[in-house]
């Protein structure tokens, strides 16, 4: 029996206004496309927002194909890719 290999996921989430700011998937920040990607702070990135600490919350796990899917999002910008004449 094969059994599919979960990933584990993570949120990052600020303290201050609760917004999501990506996910760590297989080890690699995930930026939210409807957030502010985070600020680099001292002492670590902060929210983007309002400048709150980020932390990291556990989330359901992924696949593996979901996480690739994840990490490197299929392009939509070009629907079909042109061919040369
Ligand atoms: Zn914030």
């Amino acid at each position: 029996m094969r059994s599919a290999q979960l990933v584990p996921v993570f949120n990052v989430v600020c303290v201050m206004c609760s917004r999501s700011a990506g996910q760590i998937v297989c080890g690699r920040f995930v930026r939210r496309a409807t957030a502010r990607p985070p600020v680099r702070g001292h002492d670590g990135s902060r929210c983007g927002e309002c400048g709150g600490n980020l932390y990291l919350e556990p989330a359901e796990s992924v696949t593996q194909f979901m996480a690739s899917q994840l990490v490197q999002p299929p392009r939509t910008d070009g629907a079909v890719p042109l061919r040369a004449a």
